[in-house]
């Protein structure tokens, strides 16, 4: 059973560990939860989780684990040592890496979410050319899906755009993960194809990973305050099209 909890994920997008805890001090772990990668995690490693978790944020560990079964299953399975609520795989590791993965997490009453990246959004067709993949983004990207859904793993990192065919596809208890959020006014950056969170929780996503238009905002909580009312009156307009 997969509990929900805020839809925001805040990105700690930091090479200084000062500045990522003087961000958290300004948000509230009611109402974000955050992501590490491996720019911080390299730089701060486990301390720093803990020291998440002791403010009592839930923690996305985004180290996109892409191994052989066995190094994958262990990596994951010290990830929810630590506590993480979710960690993330590549799904190009293949099925019985993702299988491992999911299997190694089975002895834990309080698995991370374990979720997996299909495509890195840095990618276009000349990159799946140069390593061989024949077909558009788009078919490679629903057939690893598809491969992430059949390994039973909680859900997918994907572009807001792929929501509304993924969970078509895969129904409501696969967990749709979407980075490349731009509340309107904010900057896309490299970002290219980018949505607002109005429209990435209309297309279906369950969670926002959301980063420069928070961590850059001159005031943080604020910049979170927007986007929990865009996102609730999308609640609100969505409930009242049912009454
Ligand atoms: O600052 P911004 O909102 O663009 O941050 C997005 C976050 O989501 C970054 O941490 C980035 O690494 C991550 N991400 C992404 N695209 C993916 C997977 C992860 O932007 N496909």
């Amino acid at each position: 059973m997969i509990t929900k909890v805020s839809p925001i994920i805040v990105a700690l997008d930091y090479s200084d560990t000062n500045q990522a805890l003087n961000l958290v001090d300004q948000l509230d772990p009611i109402r974000c939860q955050v992501k590490v990668g491996k720019e911080l995690f390299t730089l701060a490693g486990p301390q720093l989780i803990n020291a998440l978790i002791d403010r009592g944020f839930k923690v996305f560990l985004d180290l996109k684990f892409h191994d052989i079964p066995n190094t994958v299953a262990r990596a994951c399975a010290i990830a929810a040592d630590l506590g993480i609520w979710m960690i993330n795989v590549h799904a190009l590791g293949g099925k019985a890496m993702l299988i491992a993965a999911r299997e190694s997490l089975a002895q834990y009453s309080q698995a991370p979410l374990l979720t997996a990246v299909s495509l890195l959004t840095s990618m276009d067709s000349t990159t799946l050319e140069q390593i061989g993949l024949s077909g558009s983004i788009e078919e490679n990207g629903l057939r690893l899906a598809q491969l992430v859904y059949e390994a039973r793993l909680d859900g997918i990192i994907c572009s807001g755009l792929e929501v509304p065919l993924f969970r078509q596809s895969f129904g409501k208890n696969f967990l749709l993960v979407t980075p490349g959020v731009r509340p309107i006014g904010t900057e896309a950056g490299d970002q290219k194809r980018v949505l607002t969170p109005k429209q990435a929780m209309t297309n279906g996503s369950d969670y926002l990973v959301i980063g420069r238009p928070i961590t850059q905002a001159k005031h943080p909580m604020l910049a979170l305050e927007a986007i929990e009312l865009e996102i609730n009156e999308e609640k609100a307009m969505n409930n009242e099209e049912r009454l």
